[in-house]
Parts: structure tokens; C-alpha cells; sequence
């Protein structure tokens, strides 16, 4: 994936992804490499600094920024004496931690088990071989279809999950079809459906909770049936709309972990109004805003009307410096403190409203 950040925003990310999954983080390191080192990823020295850093802080787990190999991730655990894992383990985490929807978690699921394939335990390979030998012995042939007391724990494995996949792709496909039926039931509400989009950790929880706070109690049967991600909100003028949040964007999404991610992102498609929340105190904003703005093009969403929350304010010493005419349709806000909440509800009422095609009635 092509981009124009340095290996330094990378790692800061990292950082923010391994907090938001819940670990502390007691160092980070860059190394300058013109090629990894096929056995190591990183060169001998930079693995005896890291052991002899184990010696001292004592971590449990150390995280790479690009993908290792499964030889090189094993080859790591043993010189650190820590678990050793990578971004797309540490993101698929976040995933499953943030995975509400049945679609989402299956979704998950399979990326997971799709990840660790290939990756099972090489030592298995040559039990693979030995037993192969022994097949051989016993007459080809005799095995084909009635696996079991000769098949090497490899073998098991590999077909459990290559089961459990066919399983979790048939599942996916039956809670696509009823996807569609409450996509219907929606359409029939005829209420209009905002989105929340933005980059991790830009508040977006936040906002959604205090944006459909007050509505929580009185929410009826008629929209138990929607997910916990998706909220009903009246807004000034009495217009009506449902909120759903989303996941989180980030940078650098590794490939093979896109369809989960589209799979939290179907509302965004179905959205009539996209709210999408910026951290206007974070130094990379206008980046993550354009990361945002890529995976909407992607997903032809682009060009949906939005309304811009530019949140958290408080932690701005000058407010006054945010030029939210970089933004459409944008409010300042802070979601923690609650700020700006009333102008953002007009906005979005304003918005929505204009979205809204007035119902021509023909009299005969
Ligand atoms: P999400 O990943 O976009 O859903 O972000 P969250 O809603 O989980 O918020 C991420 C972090 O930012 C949390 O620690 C929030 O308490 C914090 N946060 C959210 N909104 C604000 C805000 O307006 N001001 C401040 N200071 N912190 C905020």
C-alpha cells in the first residue's frame, strides 16, 4: 500500500492500537534496514539490545510493525523470551474486541483463522512427511477419505480449520440474507440513517453515546430488533434519524483484512448522512482525515452529504486556530465535555433535512 507517512507516524500508530487493545507499552524501537534478516527480521544486534531489554522491563509481548514470517516470529520468540506478535494480529484483536455484530464477528473469525493457515507450526511439517512415508507403506490409497488414527496434529488442525472456515463462510452468507431483511425493515421506517465514521480513537464512541444518551430511554420494541451499534436520535425540528457507529479507520489496513473491515462497514453504504469525527488535537489529522476519505471513495461513499465533527477541543490551548472551513459542514465540539453538542445537532438536523425528498402528493 502505497503512503506518505514515515516509519515514525507508523509506529506511533502501533502504539495507539496496542493502548486501544489494551496493553501498556513500555518502549518502541525503529531499526534502519536495507533488506530484514530472513531469520530474525531484525539484525543479531537489535536482538540481543531487545533480549537484553526483556532481562531488564521484563515485557510479555513485543509487536512488529510489518508482517513476519513464521519461522521469524519463532526464531524471535525464543531469542526474547516474549510473545512475538505483528500488526495484522494486533489489529484482528482490536477487531474481535470491537466486533458487535454477528456478521462482524464472523467476519473476524475467518480473517483469523484464514491468518493462521499458513502459519501452523513448521516442526509439523516434517511429522507431515514421516507419516506420509508410513501411508506409503500401509498402501496408497488406504487412507483417502477415512482420515483419523494416522494423521499427524498438523494435519488435524489444518483440517479443523479449513471446517470451521466452509462453516463460517455458509453462517456469513445466512446473515447476509437477513442483513437484507433489516435493511428492508429500516427502509421501511423511512428514517433517515447517519453513519459515524472516522479515524481510531478520534472519539467516536464517545460522540455516539452522548448523542443518543438521551434517547436511550425511550427506546420501543421497534428498534429492538437493530444492532447495539445503532441508536435512534430526535433531533431539533423533531426530525428523527438513526445513528450507527462504525469502526475504526486506520492507516496502512493490511489487505487480507479488508473484507472484515467491510463487513463493519455496511452502514456506511446504506448511510443517508455520513458524521465524521476528526481529532483535531491529534498532529496527523488532516492525514487521518484523508485516510478516511480514501476507504469512503473506496466504498463509493465519498460523496455522501457530511457533517464534520472536529472533537476535542478542550485539549487545544487556541481553539481559535482550527479552520473548520477545511471540512464540510463542520462543528467544533468536544464530545467528552459535552461542548458544542446543541450546534452539531443543528447541523446534522439542517443536513438531514435537505436530504429529505418532500413527499409530492397527487390529487386526481
Ligand atoms: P473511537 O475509537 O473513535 O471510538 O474513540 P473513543 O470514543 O473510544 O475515544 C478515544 C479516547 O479519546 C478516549 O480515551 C476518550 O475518552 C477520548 N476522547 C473522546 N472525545 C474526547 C474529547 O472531546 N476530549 C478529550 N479530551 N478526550 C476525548
Amino acid at each position: 500500500q502505497e503512503t506518505l507517512w514515515s516509519a515514525e507516524d507508523s509506529l506511533n500508530e502501533l502504539e495507539a492500537l496496542a493502548k486501544t487493545a489494551g496493553a501498556e507499552v513500555v518502549g518502541k524501537m525503529l531499526q534502519h534496514l536495507r533488506h530484514p534478516d530472513p531469520a530474525t527480521y531484525l539484525g543479531k544486534g537489535k536482538v540481543q539490545e531487545l533480549a537484553a531489554l526483556e532481562q531488564e522491563l521484563g515485557f510479555e509481548l513485543v509487536i512488529f510493525d510489518d508482517e513476519l514470517s513464521p519461522s521469524q516470529q519463532r526464531n524471535l520468540e525464543k531469542a526474547l523470551n516474549a510473545r512475538v506478535i505483528d500488526r495484522t494480529t494486533l489489529i484482528l484483536d482490536i477487531f474481535a474486541q470491537h466486533a458487535r455484530t454477528r456478521e462482524g464477528r464472523l467476519q473476524v473469525e475467518l480473517a483469523q483463522l484464514e491468518y493462521r493457515l499458513p502459519r501452523l507450526s513448521g516442526r509439523g511439517i516434517e511429522l507431515s512427511q514421516q507419516a506420509g512415508g508410513s501411508l506409503g507403506a500401509a498402501g496408497v490409497g488406504g487412507a483417502i477419505g477415512v482420515r483419523g488414527p494416522g494423521e499427524t496434529r498438523l494435519e488435524i488442525d489444518r483440517r479443523r480449520i479449513r471446517n470451521r472456515l466452509a462453516e463460517l463462510r455458509r453462517e456469513l452468507e445466512e446473515v447476509r440474507e437477513q442483513r437484507t431483511l433489516h435493511r428492508r425493515q429500516r427502509a421501511a421506517l423511512t428514517m433517515p440513517v447517519v453513519a459515524v465514521v472516522g479515524y481510531t480513537n478520534a472519539g467516536k464512541s464517545t460522540l455516539f453515546n452522548a448523542l443518543s444518551q438521551a434517547d436511550v430511554l425511550v427506546e420501543n420494541k421497534l428498534f429492538a430488533t437493530l444492532d447495539p451499534t445503532t441508536r435512534r436520535v430526535v433531533l431539533p425540528g423533531n426530525q428523527e434519524v438513526l445513528l450507527t457507529d462504525t469502526v475504526g479507520f486506520i492507516q496502512r489496513l493490511p489487505t487480507r483484512l479488508v473484507a472484515a473491515f467491510r463487513a463493519t462497514l455496511e452502514e456506511v453504504v446504506d448511510a443517508d448522512v455520513l458524521l465524521e469525527v476528526v481529532d483535531v488535537s491529534h498532529e496527523n489529522a488532516i492525514e487521518q482525515s484523508e485516510t478516511v476519505n480514501e476507504v469512503l471513495r473506496e466504498l463509493e461513499a465519498h460523496e455522501k452529504p457530511r457533517v464534520t465533527a472536529l472533537n476535542k477541543i478542550d485539549l487545544l490551548p487556541d481553539p481559535d486556530r482550527v479552520d473548520p472551513s477545511l471540512y464540510p459542514n463542520a462543528v467544533v465540539v468536544s464530545a467528552l465535555r459535552g461542548w458544542g453538542l446543541e450546534a452539531l445537532r443543528e447541523k446534522l438536523a439542517q443536513v438531514v433535512a435537505e436530504q429529505m425528498v418532500p413527499l409530492q402528493v397527487l390529487v386526481p
